[in-house]
């Protein structure tokens, strides 16, 4: 089996080295680090970020904790450094691994020219190489999506890509777009010292989130201080150069002005210039490469992964979907195979407080007429939470009520994306509440506000 996989991001890298582990010949096509946007723009450098800016948030609780107030100062150069530290580690040892299970790894642009061709024109501006292949997965990411109107300069006018960390920290960020990033660029800026404005086009953040978990969170936003304009869409953006500002200009009339703006309004697929059409392959109106529960695009040896598959865009979600085309190309699909069920996806934000989801919401069983049990247990009740000086949020536990099935859950407060990875194992071994209740966690611990949940 011949393998050709173009981008090395979660999905693409966790594609080649399965592969590569079952026995298949592998040429992994990558232009920039093995690692991908993951670890070089996206999860790494923006929870590397929200590490410091946690912890400078959390001196606000010192006193709480029988110490005098903290002022802590931050360093940019250092935490520039720190971030690039990470990257540059993450990327090394991703490629040790590589190399070590015999992957071929090409650093250059990968694109199709036909079913079973594909070609690798190299960074260094060397020849283009033409590889024969038997399968090929397309994993070549997303990037941010700007506005029409908006022109990015990376020092005022930003987006994810230009803030690990930015030129300088902002005096007043503008943040747009209120989904999962636009909040965990929010509480990281307003950690780091700016004043932040959060443009938010509906009545409330998060709006694909149980509105009982945003607004925990937005309490938190108002509590410290951050504006929020709610049901603002914006629409242009005017700079002045003198006075070194940017004003955001609304569809309500409302101009938010500030140093700096930060888009965070989703994310394009990267599928221009791949050849798509040299190979048949179809794609959406939107870009995405359509697929099966295999990954299979409408060309069956030729499949799609991670954010260009136009499922859920987590780097988790990219990394299983990648080992298990590995295992469908090496035929061990027909063997014990279960295929990836997207709904049972754990997804955490990393905000203060954290916030983390799996399976089936409270909101959602309601709109679908589901009969559940839902138990709810505030941190404020749990010893661990209480010692640590932060009892703010809860625990909420979804199952079925007539056979105990954990259906879901989300949790709110301190490191609830830790936690849900235990409701995430119970939604996906279908396990009872009973099976958690009678666990033997340790004491004390967060975890035991799950278990009391489950009782
Ligand atoms: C700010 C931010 C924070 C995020 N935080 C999280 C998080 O905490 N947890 C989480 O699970 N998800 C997070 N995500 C989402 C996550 O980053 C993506 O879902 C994930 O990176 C998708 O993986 P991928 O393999 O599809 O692509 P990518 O990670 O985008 O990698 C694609 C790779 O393909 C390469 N490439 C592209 N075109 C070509 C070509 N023609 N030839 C060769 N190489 C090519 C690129 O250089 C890149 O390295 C975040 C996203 C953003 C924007």
């Amino acid at each position: 089996m011949r393998l050709v996989v173009i981008g090395g991001g979660p999905a693409g890298h966790r594609a080649a080295s399965t592969a590569a582990r079952l026995g298949a010949e592998v040429v992994l096509i990558e232009r920039d680090v093995i690692g991908g946007a993951a670890n070089l723009w996206d999860c790494v450098p923006s929870k590397a970020m929200i590490a410091t800016g946690g912890l400078v948030s959390r001196t606000r609780r010192a006193e709480a904790l029988g110490l005098g107030s903290l002022t802590p100062s931050i360093d940019l150069a250092a935490l520039a450094g720190r971030v690039r530290d990470i990257e540059t580690r993450l990327a090394g040892a991703l490629t040790e691994q590589l190399v070590s299970q015999g992957v071929r790894l090409l650093r250059g642009t990968g694109r199709l020219l036909g079913p079973h061709l594909v070609e690798a024109t190299p960074a260094d501006g060397s020849q283009a190489e033409k590889l024969d292949a038997d399968a090929v997965v397309l994993a070549t990411g997303s990037y941010p999506r700007v506005p029409g109107w908006a022109e990015v300069d990376g020092e005022r006018v930003l987006t994810t890509r230009q803030a690990y960390p930015p030129p300088e920290i902002p005096d007043h960020l503008v943040v747009v777009g209120s989904g999962v990033t636009g909040v965990e660029f929010v509480h990281m800026f307003r950690s780091l010292g700016s004043e932040v404005s959060l443009i938010v086009s509906r009545q409330q953040v998060l709006p694909q989130k149980d509105p009982e978990v945003a607004a925990a969170l937005e309490a938190d936003f108002l509590e410290r201080g951050v504006r929020l304009l709610k049901g603002a869409r914006a629409t242009g953006l005017e700079r002045s150069g003198e006075a070194k500002s940017v004003t955001v200009l609304c569809d309500d009339e409302r101009r938010v002005e500030g140093s700096h703006v930060l888009f965070c309004i989703g994310s394009v697929p990267a599928s221009e210039g791949l050849g798509l059409e040299s190979a048949g392959v179809a794609r959406t109106p939107g870009g995405h490469i359509p697929v099966n529960h295999h990954c299979q695009s409408n060309v069956p040896h030729i499949y799609a992964a991670g954010d260009l598959s136009g499922r859920l865009p987590l780097a988790s979600v990219a990394a299983v979907q990648g080992h298990k085309i590995a295992e469908h190309l090496m035929g061990l699909h027909t063997r014990q195979h279960r295929h990836l069920d997207y709904d049972k996806a754990a997804a955490a934000i990393f905000t203060e407080p954290e916030i983390a989801d799996v399976g089936l919401a409270e909101a959602e069983a309601f709109a679908l007429g589901r009969k559940i049990r839902v138990t709810k247990v505030p941190y404020a009740s749990n010893s661990r939470a209480l010692i640590d000086g932060d009892p703010r949020g809860f625990v909420k536990l979804v199952s079925d009520p007539s056979t105990g099935v954990v259906l879901g859950g989300s949790i709110v407060g301190a490191h609830a994306a830790e936690l849900v990875s235990i409701i995430a194992l119970a939604v996906t071994a279908n396990l009872r509440v009973v099976d958690l209740a009678e666990s033997l966690f340790v004491h004390p611990a967060l975890a035991e506000a799950l278990a009391e949940a489950a009782e």
